[in-house]
């Protein structure tokens, strides 16, 4: 089962190149993850830079959490278990005692690798007196394995999580993830810098102003923008459909254009 959410690097289909405004924390993950990792023997000569056994990507959705931890993966050549809580949760305690201890086991087995945990703060939250007794345990049991990382210096695991609601992971959680960052929504120059990433595969007309759809789109996420250009992309084609003009395709005629994307923005 866990097998299924096992991803080898040259199966993640996110570098870095496909992400943008971003340029900060992918060099501190450079620095921190992908360098320690890709020159092991090195970096083992100092103990006071290795890479951490856990990261914290927090902010709000669609900010590109996902794709950051993907794309660490990829670069640094590691594999990579996306580790639906749901499984564990959903399991009677005995069974997700077991889940768990063979994520780690696999983990290592096939190191170097990264246990991905997305809303990492509905499975990891604040112990509280209404936690039951097997949420409770599992949590310990997560914590003693993740632990046990550390004593194998050789193994190269690292979980990854992310969260929307950081204030709510438990303080021992956040402890022993040294490394955190803020994923937050994109400043207009970051959403100027996504939507060229997300339209430069595209044919635009040369009327799209992208520093003014930049301007417009205060508040938005790069997954909002994306759908904004999906949309404007998907309208483009049903104009071209209904107007019967697909088998006279003029070259210009499937260009995005402004308007589109006007049009599309004031939808999301
Ligand atoms: P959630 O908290 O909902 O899981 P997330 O922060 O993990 O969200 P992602 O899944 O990484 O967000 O991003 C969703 C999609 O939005 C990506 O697949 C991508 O298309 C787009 N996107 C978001 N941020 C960026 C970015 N900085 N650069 C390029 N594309 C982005």
């Amino acid at each position: 089962m866990i097998a299924s959410h096992l991803v080898v690097p040259a199966d993640i289909q996110v570098s870095w190149s496909d992400i943008a405004g971003l340029d900060t924390v992918i060099q501190e993950l450079r620095e921190s993850v992908v360098l320690p990792v890709q020159h092991k023997d090195l970096f083992k000569r100092s103990k006071l830079w290795q890479a951490p056994k856990g990261v914290l990507l927090h902010g709000p959705p669609g900010c590109g959490k996902t794709l950051i931890a993907k794309a660490t993966a990829k670069e640094a050549g590691m594999r990579f278990i996306n580790l639906d809580v749901a499984i564990l949760t959903d399991k009677w305690y005995g069974e997700s005692q077991k889940l768990t201890s063979a994520v780690f086991s696999l983990a290592e087995k096939i190191q170097p690798c990264i246990i991905f945990i997305d809303e990492i703060d509905s499975f990891l939250r604040s112990r509280n007196l209404n936690d039951h007794e097997a949420t409770a345990m599992m949590k310990t049991q997560f914590m003693m394995l993740w632990d046990g990382l550390s004593t194998n210096s050789n193994a190269t695991v690292i979980v990854m999580g992310a969260t929307n609601r950081p204030q709510d992971l438990d303080k021992a959680i956040v402890r022993r993830m040294p490394a955190q960052f803020h994923i937050g929504l994109p400043s207009e120059v970051q959403r100027r810098d996504i939507l060229q990433l997300i339209l430069q595969s595209e044919e635009i007309s040369g009327d799209v102003d992208l520093n003014r759809l930049a301007k417009l789109t205060n508040g938005f996420s790069g997954s909002d923008l994306r759908e904004m250009c999906r949309n404007a992309s998907v309208f483009r084609m049903r104009q071209l459909i209904g107007a019967g003009s697909l088998p006279t395709l003029d070259r210009n005629s499937v260009n995005i254009t402004m308007d589109d994307l006007l049009s599309s923005h004031l939808k999301i």
